[in-house]
């Protein structure tokens, strides 16, 4: 299995992240994307690739980019330290970037403009782009647009859209991210009902850790933080509604994810 978005520079994984990244390698999620916010913990994201690389070889990839949230708070050279940083090969991808007007924490034309400047950026290093969307489908889906020809490959990342949202982007040959957010028994219900629209070749799972602790977990962890083990609750429940085999998924999904991130197998 491959997480394709874990938030590993996130402080609640600073006390045990070498047994966390151990207890998701014996559970079979053996690479793990870190899910870059802003520039600091895009080059954070960078370090923990370097400083894993020979105990854990071919585990850790990243991507770099500036969350809507962040995009208040960009310097005047926050394009080239992406760049730089995306020199190096664990950097996978360009993101997470897109808009949130959900409590707007940065301004609505500031996130268009950095979430802009992010996909110009991709389309010149040739990278995917991973992206974030809440509250703003229709100005995002605008923005992006242009680009879908641009770059190699686009990632809406913890899709939690409606029915025709959904449709639109997978019209457009995007790839569609499924998190935890589909075992929810409440709140998850209409993913739960549009997950089969998902070209399976376009599947490709996540985590969110530590965010969105798959609910499906019985007994519940003790804490309430997420982490890349419990990746298969999330395989299983979309297998379930798949009526695929585990293993089918498992082997699709890890497929796409190759293909989209360029990991070596
Ligand atoms: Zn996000």
């Amino acid at each position: 299995m491959i997480d394709i978005g874990v938030n590993l520079t996130n402080k609640r994984f600073d006390k045990d992240l070498t047994e966390v990244i151990v207890r998701a390698k014996n559970k079979g999620v053996n690479q793990l994307i870190i899910t870059g916010t802003n520039v600091d913990e895009s080059k954070k994201g960078v370090a923990l690739c370097q400083h894993y690389q020979q105990k854990f070889s071919n585990t850790l990839y990243t991507t770099v980019g500036v969350h809507p949230h962040d995009a208040d708070a960009v310097t005047e050279n926050y394009l080239n330290d992406l760049s730089q940083l995306a020199e190096q090969p664990c950097v996978k991808a360009i993101g997470e970037c897109g808009l949130d007007f959900n409590r707007n924490f940065s301004t609505p034309a500031q996130q268009l403009k950095v979430f802009e400047e992010q996909m110009q950026l991709a389309k010149q290093l040739n990278k995917p782009l991973f992206l974030h969307q809440r509250d703003a489908f229709q100005t995002w889906f605008d923005a992006l647009n242009p680009f879908i020809e641009q770059v190699p490959a686009m990632i809406a990342h913890c899709f939690t859209g409606n029915k025709e949202e959904l449709l639109k982007c997978v019209d457009v040959g995007m790839y569609i991210g499924i998190t935890g957010w589909v075992c929810d028994e409440r709140r998850g219900v209409s993913l739960q009902e549009i997950i089969n629209l998902i070209p399976l070749d376009r599947l490709l799972v996540e985590t969110d850790a530590p965010y969105l602790i798959p609910r499906t977990m019985h007994p519940k962890p003790k804490s309430n933080r997420n982490e890349p083990s419990y990746l298969p609750f999330i395989v299983d429940k979309i297998a379930n509604i798949l009526a695929l085999a585990p293993e089918e998924l498992i082997s699709q999904t890890s497929l796409n994810a190759q293909q989209v991130f360029d990991l070596p197998s």
